[in-house]
């Protein structure tokens, strides 16, 4: 089968490789749609630490398709089931797993880095990570593609969930990118009564737009903090997420933050970035400062009853289509921050 294989920092190739043997509780998804994500992007480049150097892997860690084969063991599976799943397998026995918390658990398994992920033909589910609820049936009105696609949203799920976003709220998203406009979605679901999104690249901006945001900020033109306070009587907005990797936008959050504001950090920066806090705003205006990183099994669940139902149009996210031969072509693409998110789709049999 054809699989596009990482092997060395800046090195991806596709090669024909077995299709992986099921053992007797495991299941075989034929892959139908994987989106390609910044992390995936990251490990292209740099390689990541829970993968020794000179390990050949398959990347890619949003995927949905139908299982192909079943295990002897397998009861609860069919081959045809229409199914995703989500990326870090937790231990199942820490205390982070106990809680629910299975993208906090400190010795993970991931799909797309310890195992094999979605940019091939046949992905192998083992059976301990389905034992461990990392297979989902998609929602008849889900589509492949949006089936993968939903693991950042179930991350933006989990962000929102920190900061509580509800209807009292005015929420300021700042960057459009697919990130920006999966929080952008969420929060009009909670029903935020203003989703302000700022940006740079207008083209992002009309997406955030035609997804529900209220007011647009092109941050290349106007001042954020100007804008944001005329935007709210001056009042500053309830709810800050950061999704750029910005230390300068983390940095000065607190500026655009109503008494009791709260910020998510929900972009990570690189490893020297220390951005400097205004802890005087978090303590006289009683900020909450948090970040969040990935998603649990119940977030995942969660979105994808909100927006994988079919009756939320994400075709705006989706910006290109590439098969797995073009993998270096859909990288850049996703690289380069033109479009939205590229996918790779693999033909299948409807
Ligand atoms: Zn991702
Ligand atoms: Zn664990």
């Amino acid at each position: 089968m054809k699989a596009a294989v990482f092997l060395e920092p800046g090195r991806i190739e596709v090669q024909d490789i077995p299709i992986p043997e099921v053992g007797p509780d495991d299941v075989l998804v034929r892959v139908r749609a994987a989106s390609i994500c910044g992390t995936d992007l990251r490990i292209f480049k740099h390689g990541h630490f829970k993968l020794p150097a000179g390990t050949p892997r398959v990347l890619g860690h949003e995927v949905a398709g139908e299982i192909a084969d079943v295990g002897s063991g397998v009861a609860d599976w069919l081959v045809g089931d229409r199914v995703s799943l989500t990326p870090n397998v937790g231990c199942g026995r820490c205390e982070m797993c106990r809680r629910g918390l299975n993208q906090m658990c400190p010795t993970y398994e991931a799909f797309g880095i310890t195992l094999n992920g979605g940019f091939e033909e046949y992905l192998l589910v083992p059976g301990w990570a389905i034992e461990r609820g990392n297979l989902f049936r998609l929602p008849d009105g889900a589509s492949f593609e949006v089936g993968a696609i939903m693991e950042p949203a179930s991350c933006c799920l989990h962000g929102q969930r920190k900061v509580r976003v509800s209807s009292e709220d005015s929420v300021l998203v700042i960057g459009a990118g697919p990130i920006g406009c999966f929080h952008t979605l969420l929060a009009k679901r909670h029903g935020a009564r203003q989703v302000i999104v700022a940006n740079r690249r207008q083209p992002r901006l009309d997406i955030a737009g035609r997804l529900g945001a209220d007011e647009l900020v092109n941050v290349g033109e106007q001042d954020l903090r100007d804008e944001v306070m005329r935007l709210t009587d001056g009042r500053g907005v309830d709810v800050v997420i950061t999704s750029v990797s910005d230390r300068d936008v983390i940095a000065s959050a607190t500026d655009l933050l109503a008494r009791l504001g709260r910020i998510n950090v929900f972009s990570g920066l690189g490893d020297a970035a220390r951005p400097p806090i205004d802890v005087n705003a978090l303590h006289y205006r009683e900020l909450v400062l948090t970040g969040t990183t990935g998603s649990s099994n119940d977030d995942y669940r969660d979105v994808l009853g909100m927006l994988g139902t079919g009756d939320v149009d994400l075709s705006p996210i989706i910006s290109r289509r590439f098969v797995v031969d073009d993998i270096h072509a859909a990288m850049e693409h996703s690289a380069s921050g033109a479009g939205m998110k590229p996918v790779i789709v693999f033909e299948g049999t409807d």
